[in-house]
């Protein structure tokens, strides 16, 4: 298979393009390297030493006699370049990781709402107009997230994509219909993701766009069989308060011996996924595309949830951590549930990482490996959700 990786520079799409490149498959990076503008932005790099793309390339040609393509080009504002790329390269698939993903970024003002807004929007909606435009028949994967269904599961199993209701037509019958799963976003990131979920409905009606749209929950862990080949290849590895996600967080915080901060109560809920089990199910999710005219594919791509304040015990039992509970700059509920199904990967054969097998490994071999590289004021989170909590406090440029 040919397969564009759209944000291939990025956490989860450098090591898909490097799985996807070991099975044989032909890949093509396309990335505006706006993720490393934004580390200069903030002043926070990835805990690892990640390369520049030129020799990320360049090793994995050097291992493998294997070749990656690159374009640099911005998806939400180069259109006719990115229609050419199509043109020429005449992919089977494209995988969409190229937005900007991290909520409380996309929290810090205006300017970073209207930025996140754009750019996400006008990628996906770009990328399909392109498919569309080019003629051929390019099966689009995206990342999206487990974000898009709100934090709270009324009680049920949260469903892959759609939702069974019950219509009582004027005439009182009762019909049974599938629509997709109500939308609750919980930030302007979030909102950007449910926003993409109607852009690839329509595309996929009215054009018959073939999509799978991936679910996904947090991404924890570091590196893949690919990216731990060499460190030229290593993947990057977020701590700081906007893009360190919560697991990996906490692992670098153990690390060194930076106390766990636990938002609020610490009673979110939250699905997690080893990112060798991204790489795995972006590989099945390819493999197994949607036939032509088939509805838009949801998968919820999770294997485990746990509340956050049971995840930073853990690793304070496995390490001797403190635990610090902090105010939650977000604006949820103290207190959820998540039940979520996710039978279709493992339906495919998806063999779970979980927690248990991994989390002190990371500790120890990326974590502590690289904790000189860490500056422990990038830590806290200061992204505040409204304008109440701002109130008094300067505001982000
Ligand atoms: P990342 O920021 O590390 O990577 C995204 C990449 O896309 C970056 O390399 C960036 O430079 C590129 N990009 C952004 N906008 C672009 C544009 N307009 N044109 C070209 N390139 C652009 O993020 P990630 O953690 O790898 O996440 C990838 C996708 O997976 C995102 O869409 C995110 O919403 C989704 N996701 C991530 C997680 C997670 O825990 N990391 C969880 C759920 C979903």
């Amino acid at each position: 298979m040919k397969v564009l990786i759209l944000g291939g520079d990025g956490f989860c799409g450098w090591p898909t393009a490097l799985h996807l490149s070991n099975l044989g498959h032909d890949v093509v990076i396309v990335d505006n390297l706006s993720r490393r503008n934004i580390d200069n932005e903030l002043e926070a790099g990835s805990l690892t030493p990640i390369a520049p793309m030129g020799t990320r390339i360049a090793a994995w040609r050097e291992l493998t006699g294997r070749e990656l393509g690159f374009y640099n080009l911005d998806l939400a504002r180069d259109y006719e370049r990115f229609l050419r790329v199509l043109q020429d390269e005449r992919p089977d698939a494209l995988v969409h990781f190229a937005e900007q993903r991290a909520a409380p970024y996309s929290m810090k003002s205006p300017r970073h709402k209207r930025y996140t807004v754009d750019n996400n929007v006008n990628a996906t909606h770009n990328v399909l107009c392109a498919v569309v435009e080019s003629g051929l028949d390019v099966h689009v994967a995206h990342l999206g997230t487990m974000g898009v269904y709100g934090y709270g599961t009324a009680g049920m199993k949260i469903p892959e994509g759609y939702l069974d209701v019950e219509v009582v037509t004027d005439e009182g019958e009762r019909l049974m219909q599938q629509i997709l799963y109500p939308s609750n976003p919980g930030s302007i990131y979030h909102m950007t993701k449910t926003l993409d979920q109607l852009m690839f409905a329509y595309y996929n009606k009215n054009d018959g766009v073939r999509v799978t749209d991936l679910h996904q929950g947090i991404v924890w862990g570091t590196n893949t069989q690919e990216t731990s080949r060499d460190e030229r290849l290593i993947n990057r590895f977020d701590y700081d308060g906007d893009y360190g996600t919560v697991l990996n967080r906490f692992l670098m915080q153990a690390a060194v011996g930076y106390p766990l901060t636990v938002h609020g109560t610490g009673g979110q809920t939250r699905a997690f996924i080893h990112i060798q089990d991204t790489v795995r199910c972006v590989q099945l999710a390819l493999e197994n595309p949607p036939a032509k005219g088939e509805r838009v594919r949801i998968l919820n791509q999770m294997t485990e949830t746990h509340k956050v304040r049971d995840l930073a015990h853990m690793i304070a039992a496995l390490t001797g951590a403190e635990v610090a509970m902090v105010p939650n700059p977000r604006k949820e509920a103290a207190e959820n549930d998540l039940h979520v199904k996710n039978d279709l990967f493992l339906d495919m054969g998806l063999n779970p990482t979980t927690l248990s097998d991994g989390l002190l490994l990371e500790v120890t071999e990326v974590a502590k490996r690289y904790a000189h590289r860490a500056d422990l004021s990038k830590i806290p989170s200061r992204s505040l959700w409204t304008k109440e909590q701002r109130a008094g406090v300067p505001e982000e440029k």
